[in-house]
């Protein structure tokens, strides 16, 4: 879910500090805790009405309103026990007053929020009324129009179910900024992060919002993956906050260990060929009678994208009448890793023990270690290095302890990386 670069590790100017700081009765309650009792009036205030039941019906009260919004203005969201007050005000806030709602989200999380796009469609309906059927695209599929509604306001049930899995994540491992996308077409959310401008698009359904969120995240996974049956919008707001968390070290330290799947960044095709120079040798040798096809020209056939990696298309193109002449796992391997990416089904095709793909922005290849694969916790995890950090992230710190425990299991090593690291934050 990204369109960031492999690119620089930036400097997080955040301390940590704030994040362990916390007084005596914000861990213990209120209970036998009044002589240390160093919170402002407002932030007290808050919470018993939070306690109590009353907090909805008192941010109704001007005065009430006001006192609270001066201390949220003042109030520390790095501070753990602080910030779990501002969610019970973000939570209780009438739903329907949505500038607000958004201010207060900005000051819980230490991050803007926009929605300045609702994408809507509409079935593109062809012939007369009453006799309308909708039209068709080229492929047979049902055709929408695109409605773009400019400044929508945020999705109430989006902003809510937000707010509960971001409550769960440091302030530091929060992008500065998020834009909103509604999407009416279907049931999916899909996001990314951009490391320059520190910003996370979400592009969420708002039918699986109306929904409550159930849609799975299956399509990135294969069955039995330990993510596959994790609801989508919770994972991919976890996995965005990931790609912040991985600015905060050499996660790609932690991506090239025996314990992060071991990842080399190729870059070309070419030099994928480079790498595999033997098989790629023995390709040729098999493709070859007597020398003919010359291997620059069995070498152009391979890398035209047009011919898809494909053995029948290859041969067709070097007129080689045989194609079981250009059989060999280097072309299935990089069909698989140059036309499928990570969607490589179950039973990927691996060389020397690593699978190879190409991922990314800049359709860069990659390779990793097939039984590092074999443990992943999605599909999507091998897409990129970048992506292999966020998935883990957002399992090692999912709401749900069997899906923290799967990460912890599977990739002991990458846990620990993380752990060190104060990266382990919910559980
Ligand atoms: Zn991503």
């Amino acid at each position: 879910m990204s369109s960031r670069p492999i690119s620089s590790v930036r400097e997080v100017l955040e301390s940590i500090a704030g994040s362990v700081k916390t007084t005596v009765e914000d861990l213990t309650g209120e209970t036998g805790a009044q002589a240390t009792d160093t919170k402002p009036k407002a932030q007290k205030d808050v919470r018993a009405a939070a306690e109590d039941g009353t907090l909805a019906a008192k941010l109704k009260d001007p005065t009430f309103l006001k006192e609270t919004n001066d201390w949220l203005k003042a109030a520390d969201p790095k501070d753990p026990a602080q910030r779990a007050d501002m969610v019970k005000v973000l939570k209780a806030l009438d739903r329907s007053n949505d500038a607000a709602r958004k201010k207060v989200f900005e000051l819980t999380f230490d991050s803007k929020i926009d929605s300045s796009t609702t994408r809507k469609y509409v079935p593109r309906m062809t012939g007369k009324k009453p006799n309308q059927t909708q039209a068709k695209n080229s492929d047979g599929s049902p055709a929408y129009n695109e409605i773009f509604d400019k400044a929508a306001a945020l999705d109430p049930a989006a902003l809510d179910a937000m707010t509960d899995v971001m409550a769960q994540l440091p302030t530091r491992h929060m992008p500065k900024r998020w834009n909103f996308t509604g999407q009416d077409a279907d049931d999916n959310t899909r996001g990314s992060y951009d490391d320059r401008s520190d910003g996370a698009d979400l592009a969420f359904s708002l039918k699986d919002s109306a929904k409550g969120f159930a849609q799975e995240y299956a399509s990135n996974c294969l069955p039995g993956d330990p993510l596959a049956k994790a609801k989508a919008f919770d994972v991919i707001i976890r996995h965005e906050c990931g790609h912040k968390a991985s600015t905060e070290g050499d996660f790609e330290g932690l991506t090239k260990s025996p314990g992060g799947g071991k990842w080399v960044e190729h870059g070309t095709i070419e030099d994928v060929l480079k790498a595999l120079a033997p098989h790629y040798d023995k390709l040729v040798e098999k493709a070859q009678e007597k020398g003919i096809p010359a291997e620059p020209a069995i070498r152009a056939a391979i890398l035209d994208p047009d011919n898809g990696y494909d053995a029948a298309m290859i041969a067709a193109a070097l007129k080689i009448q045989d194609a079981t002449r250009l059989d060999h796992p280097l072309l299935q391997m990089l069909g698989q890793g140059g036309v499928k990416g990570y969607q490589c089904g179950s039973t990927p095709v691996a060389i020397e023990g690593r699978m190879y793909i190409v991922g990314g922005p800049d359709a860069r290849w990659f390779s990793f270690e097939k039984s590092a694969w074999d443990k992943r916790v999605s599909l999507y995890q091998y897409a990129t290095p970048n992506e292999w950090f966020a998935e883990f992230y957002a399992t090692a710190n999912n709401g749900d302890a069997k899906l923290r425990e799967e990460a912890k299991k599977r990739y002991p090593d990458a846990w620990k990386w993380l752990n060190d690291r104060n990266c382990i934050v919910v559980g």
